[in-house]
């Protein structure tokens, strides 16, 4: 079985495409023939150091994916060999207050496929039947595996932390990752009105095809500024972001009184300016937020169903030019996920 193991951290060197031998299949599990993943900015991470992730060396990467049941209990009430399922990377213990309390992500004892454990960059993955879903039937294999952690987080962000509302509008950092243009996607879905900022023109001319209202550019405009032109003055109801610190002023001056920010990351530093006064006199709401439960992963996966969303995909590779992959997400260049293709296939 073929998977791509980081062997060390550092660059691209660290990465391996190596063969394994095919584990038992222990009771409760499931063994699934993936088709394909996609890259996360955590995949970076966890080549560069995983600092504060205890893993062992060499371990597979990646966290999404989407394949085919080979294997499952006979008597499993939900699942049969030849289905085609998408997977939830975020193995939580079932046991700690926050599972029993339904809230898994929280889980004191999670383990994240391809941080704590083995991920999905593999031709063979065996993962418990509970962190397994039916694939919605519009998506290719690359679509849909970019719902488990992209849309997964922005819908957790959006709908239960900052309690998006039609009539809200929301204001979107760095379009072009995955976890952004998922929420652009999902934001739009529900009829918000989305402001969408990024460095690049082309990025918001992409973004604006794809439904939002407004672009900012944030190099050569001041984004607090521009929202509030187009908000006459008022400011959004949510900020969405994942930049950090190199945003984070702007994001709060760029909320109504009231308003709510929720964050997932902190790409250009963890470390901004509070400005406590404007929080408590504008009676500002923060978030934070990792990943989604597997019932926010259910509900995700009926509503792109419904709604007939197509996660963006800027890029395929097949397994074995994990390196060029990881490279093109690195560049930052590019809009929308980056895929590889377990059976070997390019499709861009
Ligand atoms: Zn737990």
């Amino acid at each position: 079985m073929k998977a791509v193991f980081i062997t060390g951290h550092g660059g691209n060197e660290v990465v391996q495409v190596k063969e394994r031998s095919l584990l038992a299949r222990a009771s409760g599990q499931v063994r699934v023939r993936m088709q394909a993943a996609t890259l996360n900015q955590v995949d970076l991470y966890m080549r560069n150091s995983g600092a504060g992730i205890t893993h062992r060396l060499p371990q597979i990467m990646g966290l999404d994916g989407a394949g085919i049941i080979e294997e499952c209990d006979a008597n499993d009430p939900l699942l049969r060999p030849g289905q085609a399922v998408v997977i939830h990377p975020g193995i939580a213990c079932g046991r700690c207050e926050f599972c029993q309390r339904g809230d898994g992500v929280l889980c004191t004892r999670i383990q994240f496929l391809g941080e704590h454990c083995d991920g999905t960059f593999a031709r063979t993955i065996q993962v418990p039947a509970t962190q397994v879903f039916p694939k919605p039937e519009h998506l290719n294999w690359a679509e849909a595996a970019a719902l488990g952690v992209n849309h997964l987080t922005a819908w957790r962000m959006l709908f239960t932390k900052a309690r998006l509302q039609a009539w809200d509008t929301v204001l979107i950092f760095g379009i072009g990752g995955g976890v952004s243009l998922a929420a652009l996607q999902l934001a739009q879905a529900i009829g918000a009105r989305v402001i969408v900022t990024s460095r690049e023109d082309s990025k918001l001319e992409r973004a604006r095809a794809l439904g939002a209202a407004h672009g900012i550019n944030s190099q050569s405009q001041d984004v607090a500024k521009e929202v509030l032109k187009l908000t006459d003055g008022r400011g959004v109801d949510v900020v969405f972001e994942n930049v950090g610190e190199a945003v984070w002023s702007a994001a709060l001056k760029s909320l109504v009184r009231g308003g709510r920010l929720v964050t997932c990351g902190a790409t250009s530093g963890d470390h901004p300016s509070a400005d406590l006064r404007r929080i408590f006199i504008r009676q500002l709401q923060i978030f934070g937020s990792t990943l989604g439960t597997l019932g926010e992963f259910h509900d995700l996966l009926g509503f792109v169903e419904r709604m007939g969303i197509r996660p963006i995909i800027d890029s395929s590779y097949p397994l074995e030019e994990i390196h060029a992959a990881l490279s093109r997400l690195e560049s930052g260049a590019h809009f929308g996920k980056v895929a590889l293709e377990m059976e070997g296939k390019t499709v861009k």
